[in-house]
């Protein structure tokens, strides 16, 4: 095959907020950067989030950043690293006031101000009363950041690669010196070198049956570093959003709740307040996804099946709706044929976010299972694993997640750039045949089994045996059925052999990358006997903290088989600006 070659100092692949963020940051230096997606960059699936963006402005109420860093480690369940939450509560202000120059459309107060809504988990004087906290643009707050994004990154020119599908890493002795992608309108393969890849791939909610995400969230750079044989972090939390739309999977935001939304069960009791008696409907995720589970199993679901809840926003007056919710109304009459104003709407808890991925330190750079720093890559964003969610994610902390730590891996590769050497590292042919083997593998298989078959089983598979609840018995059936599914992979067919948007071609290639997350979803709940966060264990209903206040690192082979090591979690913050606060002391 022959190749185009592109050489750059530095690539991001992803152009979702942590994408564009980090691109646009080192565009504004002399590095030559390119930006490499397999979507159109505001296609990406920040581009849906509605919420908001969390950060201590205190526009609506006193805030402090030391409130919000407390919130977010009760909220991670003591699992989230707290130098790393440190970091981001605190840069979380001037990251916001930095998008709103940028010219994101943030909906106001009266003097205004950028408006703050109410969000699940977050708190004012760590833990007694509600805060206002949440950033928004209506509904539509990512839609906002990323269309804001892509705007400066083309007015940085930013140099993007669009549809371009990323196949793999390369490495050279131990260090990343680019990637290998299919270019989907050319149908030729792209090598592109550098002295940094930033990877900004997103998550792998379509690991799941019922998924909030968009079709192309198949963590495709998680399943890259676990090919390279380096390990994925906490990949057994994963977040359940309380209110998808029954039967369709699509958001309802926690907005919602934060508006004055509730929920009931078929008796038409409100349930909230007796799992939550603070916090009520807008106790974290974990808790509410729970709730709803066990008024479900209680026998007090709704529906003909009585397997869901009712969210009602008929009590609120229609001016907040059409201000602060339109796209939710629209969305609830779409998809669930609900006027939003007459009727409640049926919602059950659907996978939303992966709190694990490619674990890396404070600085966004990847670590490898002994904990060192892998030359050349870094990752941010969903796909990464800097630990500021832990066990659990609040809402609205991934956009912050994002700018901030997608701006810090651009200063931090300025930094390690700083004297970049004068050429790029060869790549060598045996590198190279490698990924091609396995792409062309793929691309000509003529196997027994469709794809399709193998995603569809994969799908229910994790649906049911690595749900809300989870029991040894229950995850290790999955582990069972989903090693035969990884290895029915290599018996697949596929009917199109053709390069230029094969788009069959190219949802297979996710497909494998999905199995190789799926299975390391369920490796590590199968080792986790504790529960913590969104991994609730029926046979383990404590959190053990003697024994599981780790991070689990598991590493999959090309056979499907799991290795695993342990991390300690980073308990000291950064600084001692954080008071007393019994952080440590881990009582709530
Ligand atoms: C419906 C919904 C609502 C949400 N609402 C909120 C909210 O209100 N507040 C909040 O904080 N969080 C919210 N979240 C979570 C948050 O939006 C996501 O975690 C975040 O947007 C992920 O951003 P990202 O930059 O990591 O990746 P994404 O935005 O997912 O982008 C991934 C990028 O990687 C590229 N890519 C992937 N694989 C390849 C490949 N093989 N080759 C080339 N390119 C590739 C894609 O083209 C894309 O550009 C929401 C999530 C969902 C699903």
């Amino acid at each position: 095959m022959d190749l185009v070659k592109h050489e750059h100092d530095v690539l991001v692949v992803g152009a979702g907020g942590s994408g564009l963020r980090a691109s646009m940051g080192l565009s504004q230096s002399d590095l030559s950067v390119a930006c490499i997606s397999k979507v159109f960059p505001t296609r990406s699936h920040t581009v849906a989030a509605q919420g908001g963006i969390s950060g201590a402005l205190g526009n609506m109420g006193e805030d402090d950043w030391r409130w919000h860093m407390y919130d977010t480690v009760k909220g991670s369940d003591w699992l989230g690293d707290q130098d790393s939450i440190e970091y981001m509560c605190k840069n979380a202000v001037e990251s916001i006031i930095e998008l709103e120059h940028y010219g994101v459309p943030f909906s106001r107060t009266e003097e205004g101000k950028i408006y703050q809504r109410p969000f699940g988990g977050m708190t004012t004087e760590y833990g007694k009363g509600i805060a206002q906290r949440t950033c928004a643009a209506a509904d539509a707050t990512g839609h906002a950041i990323l269309h804001t994004l892509y705007n400066q990154s083309l007015k940085n020119d930013v140099d993007f690669f669009v549809e371009y599908f990323v196949i793999d890493l390369l490495f050279e002795e131990g260090k990343c010196v680019g990637v290998l992608a299919w270019c989907l309108e050319d149908g030729k393969i792209h090598l592109f070198q550098s002295h940094m890849v930033i990877l900004a791939t997103g998550g792998y909610g379509r690991a799941y049956l019922s998924s909030t995400s968009a079709h192309t969230c198949t963590g495709d750079g998680n399943g890259m570093v676990l090919r390279a044989n380096l390990p994925l972090q906490d990949m057994e939390f994963i977040q359940f959003h309380p209110t998808g739309i029954y039967g369709a999977g699509c958001l309802i935001t926690e907005g919602a709740r934060g508006e004055g939304g509730y929920l009931t069960n078929s008796e038409g009791d409100r349930f909230m307040p007796k799992y939550a008696p603070n916090a009520k409907d807008l106790a974290s995720r974990d808790v509410v996804s729970r709730a709803i589970q066990m008024e479900v199993n209680a026998g007090r679901g709704v529906g003909a099946e009585k397997d869901h809840a009712h969210l009602h926003l008929e009590h609120l007056d229609v001016d907040t709706i059409n201000n602060k919710l339109p796209g939710i109304a629209e969305t609830a009459r779409i998809f669930a044929g609900v006027d939003v104003t007459k009727d409640p709407i049926p919602v059950i808890p659907t996978v939303h976010y992966n709190m694990g991925g490619t674990p890396t330190n404070i600085n966004t750079e990847v670590l490898d299972a002994n904990n060192n720093v892998v030359p050349g890559l870094m990752a941010i964003g969903e796909g990464a694993c800097v630990s500021v969610h832990g066990a659990n994610r609040l809402g609205s902390n991934s956009l912050l997640d994002l700018v901030v730590f997608g701006r810090s891996a651009a200063n931090r590769t300025l930094e390690v750039l700083k004297d970049k050497p004068d050429s790029h590292i060869e790549v060598s042919e045996s590198t190279i045949d490698k990924i091609l083997s396995r792409f062309n593998s793929v691309r000509n298989a003529s196997g027994d089994i469709n794809p399709s078959e193998i995603r569809d089983s994969m799908q229910k598979t994790m649906q049911r045996y690595a749900p809300v609840y989870r029991d040894q018995a229950t995850l290790d059936k999955g582990i069972e059925i989903m090693k035969n599914l990884f290895d029915d992979f290599s018996n697949i067919k596929l009917s199109d052999s053709s390069l230029i948007w094969n788009t069959d071609l190219a949802e297979t290639l996710e497909l494998n990358n999905l199995l190789y997350q799926s299975l390391a979803t369920l490796y590590s709940a199968s080792a986790r006997t504790e529960s913590r966060g969104s991994h609730a264990r029926d046979d383990f209903p404590d959190r053990d903290d003697d024994k599981w206040l780790k991070h689990s690192l598991v590493s999959v082979s090309s056979e499907g088989n799991a290795s695993y090591a342990y991390k300690d979690v980073q308990l000291e913050t950064l600084t001692d600006e954080m008071e007393t606060v019994a952080l440590k002391a881990r009582t709530y």
